[in-house]
């Protein structure tokens, strides 16, 4: 059996336009030779009646996390049921799952639980059954039956763990733009659709800020060696193929621009004891995550997501050293599997963001890109110079 699993967002399924494209795309996949598993969001954006921001807002401060699962789990399932509808319309036999119904075990860390284990007998039984199976995305369940969600975006989680239990050929993600682009289009018009891209320059993209899929989708994926693709619901190409490293050839050096906003820098400066652990313990003992970490004799400096500032200053408040905060920071990134080992793209970097007047406060790099830290007045110009630089392209 030729199994495809097929995830469509919110905004796709929220009208019966856009539920009618979706089922398209799952007729045309069973005329392909497929049998298609289907993966929904929670219908609309915050506002619309059932999407998650607006049941979010039903909750208030006083319902626990337990309960806001319950509650948010909801508006996938709805969307499930009514895309069963969509389906039975035109005569196709379907079934409509909750996560946990699918199989799919997690953690017990609501409102971002992980996926444990996926036992597809309840799918493989409904495939057998002729059925088309629509699950609803972004949930799953605890071994002693709590319903659990998968951190917001989690429906492509969803669609990645259900593909690599299946041993599916493919796990398609439909979303409103026509797949990953080489930079954000509203800052750069000339960007182009990626047509390959390699699972690590995809989640290293998506963790510096590219939006368009989950990062742990992308993890799952890897791991069980299922391609992705992100396309457009509208569009008429191939999107995005994510794969293995193998299938990708790495010809080029850039492959994307990306970016960050919000983040704090924190520079430290002391004399005497190295105080490098006790900085370091007191932060993750808080919680405190940071990035662009840079250790020297004397001098520490790092960033933290701004909305984590304040409390970074207040666990490091009393240790004897000095303590500058400054906020208004974005981190701009430049990924590629191609630049490693490649002489001159450091050099290549500072030029294109010298020659827009663009100030580098602090760097990092690792085998596949490399971060500047600029103001965020500068963000946009730093992601077009770089993007120009680079002519990073569709290839
Ligand atoms: N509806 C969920 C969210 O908005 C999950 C998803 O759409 O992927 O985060
Ligand atoms: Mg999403």
């Amino acid at each position: 059996m030729r199994i495809i699993v097929q995830k469509f967002g919110g905004t796709s399924v929220a009208t019966s336009e856009g539920r009618e494209k979706c089922r398209r795309r799952v007729t045309e996949s069973i005329e392909q030779g497929y049998r298609p598993v289907v993966v929904v969001s929670a219908m609309g954006r915050k506002g619309q009646p059932y999407a998650t921001d607006t049941l979010l807002d039903l909750a208030g401060d006083l319902v626990g996390e337990r309960e806001l699962d319950l509650l948010m789990s909801c508006g996938e399932i709805i969307s499930a049921v009514v895309f069963c509808r969509t389906l039975r319309e035109e005569g196709y036999p379907c079934v409509a799952l909750t996560g946990g119904q699918a199989g799919i075990i997690t953690d017990s860390s609501h409102t971002n639980a992980r996926i444990l284990r996926v036992v597809p007998e309840r799918l493989h039984r409904e495939l057998a059954d002729g059925k088309i199976v629509v699950v609803a995305g972004f949930q799953g369940m605890t071994a002693d039956g709590e319903i659990t969600t998968l951190g917001r975006g989690g429906s492509d989680t969803t669609a990645a763990a259900l593909a690599a239990a299946l041993k599916a050929e493919l796990a398609e993600i439909y979303t409103d733009v026509d797949g990953v682009m080489t930079a954000d289009p509203r800052l750069v018009p000339e960007a182009q659709v990626l047509t390959r891209v390699s699972y690590q320059e995809i989640m290293e993209m998506a963790h510096l800020g590219a939006k368009v899929i989950h990062p742990r989708a992308v993890e799952i994926a890897m791991e069980g060696q299922i391609p992705l693709a992100v396309k457009g619901l509208d569009g008429q190409g191939n999107g995005t193929l994510i794969g293995s490293y193998h299938t990708v050839t790495a010809d080029r050096v850039v492959t994307g621009i990306t970016h960050l906003k919000g983040l704090a820098q924190f520079i430290l400066r002391f004399n005497d004891e190295d105080l490098s652990l006790v900085v370091f313990q007191r932060l993750g003992n808080a919680q405190i995550s940071i990035d662009l970490i840079q250790v020297n004799p004397g001098l520490i400096a790092f960033t933290v997501l701004q909305s984590a500032a304040e409390k970074a200053r207040n666990v490091l408040g009393d240790l004897p050293m000095e303590v500058e905060v400054r906020s208004g920071f974005a981190k701009v990134s430049a990924v590629g599997g191609g630049m490693r080992g490649v002489p001159g793209v450091m050099a290549r970097v500072v030029a294109a963001l010298n020659r827009v007047g663009v100030r580098i406060h602090q760097t990092a790099d690792s085998h596949t890109n490399i971060s500047c830290l600029v103001e965020e007045s500068d963000a946009e110009k730093a992601v077009r110079a770089l993007h120009d630089e680079f002519n990073a392209r569709a290839k």
